[in-house]
């Protein structure tokens, strides 16, 4: 047992910040790793919790005080291996998880006001530095089976199933419409969150492990759901949540008005080199923008715009700061690099004005009643109308579900919004009215996060186990 009154002699630190001046010209992580000794000093902060709160709030209950007492001790490959046990990306959950809203947020010592355990860090410095080191998980005990499992979609929801699956001796192919793994953690959350080298070393991992990746393969234009059901004894879909979602006001096809994957997807291409021929580059260099939207994705667009040299950057969302869907730190990051925040502003329509920029018309807003999940709806304040004067908007409203083409012929029932029926309540976890099919992640959530992308594909890899018999 090391110090209990750790916390109190030594602050909490998560890793040092590059300073905004510098990181805002530059698509980089923005979090320099922790040293090992910092590691170890700020696991010893944890005060081992009989019953850990952060364990609980974390959607994959990982083992937190367990792996942080393992990192006290520097037994890295042992922190590493029972970090692997909960979940299938640690390094990239420790990364981009809104930790303030799930395990730091849920951790006593930030209950107490001393400032959360950095669990976050920590995850990512153990298999960061275990890989680093030369740890591979060990796969020396499978037993290979000869059960093949199809997996379309390799965002965060497939790679966890393939992860399960591969480690109780199932091989499973896995179909990607894109060029790389990694669904929305390569095409979608930028650079300055998550490194795609991040990505691609987890490809190496898990194609040393077994699994399988046919990139650049779309199910249901280059392949047909049908050759999957006939060729594999099941299949899992973890196709995300792509449906745009519009703000119904005028003006949202006007020149120079964007939505925001699309744009995101478009800097990240470039920076991949993998933009298509006909495809024009977005820059909003010397532009004065307005995002629209309080969440991840409208954080992602403001400090993209910023990194590309917008000349200004306007967030404006309907609600106030402490009521935004977004991570707390995302905002704190985005302010400090430059971005100018409008809160309780309603856009009521887009116009070209007789300048040739574009105006956002945005109306004030204040917080009626708590609605029936405890939020609170944005009201319009009458007259209180102004137009901000821009050349570009991007709108950032968030994506919903929708059911393929396939779904109808395949008996895959959906629920409202598009999301694919599936849940760990169903005989098998995660299996769909096609008893065949699982499914898992934004698909069946709708928008969410990675953690619980990672939680259900590795639930559905469960049920999928338990189908075929294999456990
Ligand atoms: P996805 O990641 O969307 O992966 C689905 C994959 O399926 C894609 O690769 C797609 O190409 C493929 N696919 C779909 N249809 C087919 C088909 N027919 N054939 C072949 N392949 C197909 N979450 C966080 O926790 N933290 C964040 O900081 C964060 N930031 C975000 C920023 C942005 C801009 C966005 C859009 C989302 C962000 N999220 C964040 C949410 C998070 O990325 C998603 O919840 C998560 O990626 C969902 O995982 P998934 O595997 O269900 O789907
Ligand atoms: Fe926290 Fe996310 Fe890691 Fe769970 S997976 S411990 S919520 S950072």
């Amino acid at each position: 047992m090391g110090d209990v009154f750790q916390f109190m002699k030594l602050p909490r630190n998560p890793g040092d910040k590059v300073e905004a001046q510098v990181r805002k010209v530059e698509f980089k992580e923005i979090y320099r790793p922790l040293h090992s000794v910092d590691a170890a000093d700020q696991s010893a902060r944890c005060l081992s919790c009989g019953n850990p709160y952060c364990e609980w709030e974390c959607p994959v209950h990982n083992y937190i005080p367990n792996w942080l007492k393992l990192v006290r001790e520097g037994r890295l490959f042992e922190a590493a291996e029972l970090s692997h046990k909960t979940n299938s990306l640690p390094e990239i959950c420790g990364r981009v998880c809104p930790q303030d809203r799930l395990c730091e947020g849920a951790c006593t010592l930030n209950q107490g006001g001393f400032g959360a355990v950095t669990i976050g860090s920590i995850e990512k410095y153990i298999t960061d530095e275990a890989f680093k080191a030369g740890w591979r998980p060990d796969m020396s005990k499978v037993v290979w089976s000869d059960r093949k499992v199809a997996i379309i979609g390799a965002g965060p929801a497939g790679l966890a199933c393939a992860d399960v699956l591969v480690r109780n001796g199932v091989r499973p192919v896995v179909f990607d419409r894109y060029e790389e793994i990694g669904g929305l953690l390569t095409f979608g959350i930028p650079e300055f969150k998550l490194e795609k080298d991040v990505i691609r070393r987890r490809r190496e991992i898990m194609e040393g492990m077994g699994v399988e990746f046919r990139l650049n393969t779309e199910i249901g234009r280059d392949v047909q759901i049908e050759a999957l059901l006939e060729e594999y004894d099941a299949v899992f879909m973890g196709m995300g949540a792509y449906r745009y979602m519009k703000g119904g006001f005028d003006g949202e096809a006007l020149p120079g008005v964007l939505e925001a994957l699309p744009f995101l997807i478009n800097n990240i291409r470039q920076r991949m080199g993998t933009l298509p021929a006909d495809e024009a580059p977005l820059s909003m260099a010397g532009k004065r923008v307005v995002v629209l939207g309080g969440g991840d994705t409208a954080m992602d667009c403001n400090r993209t715009s910023i990194r590309q040299g917008a000349r200004r950057v306007i967030c404006a969302y309907r609600r106030d700061e402490a009521n935004m869907p977004g991570s707390k730190r995302e905002v704190t990051n985005a302010r400090e690099e430059g971005v100018e925040f409008l809160w309780n502003r309603q856009p009521v329509g887009i116009v070209q004005l007789d300048n040739g920029s574009l105006g956002v018309r945005l109306a004030e807003t204040r917080l009626g009643e708590p609605d029936a999940r405890g939020r609170r709806n944005a009201e319009v304040v009458p007259g209180s109308e102004e137009t901000i004067e821009c050349d570009h908007v991007i709108i950032a409203f968030g994506f919903q579900a929708e059911p393929a083409t396939w779904f109808d012929r395949q008996g895959i029932a959906t629920a409202g919004n598009g999301r694919t029926t599936a849940s760990a309540n169903t005989p098998y976890k995660y299996q769909t009215s096609n008893p065949k099919v699982f499914a898992g992640g934004d698909q069946v959530r709708g928008a969410d996060l990675v953690v619980r992308a990672v939680f259900e594909g590795r639930q559905a890899a469960e049920g999928m186990l338990s189908y075929l018999q294999v456990w």
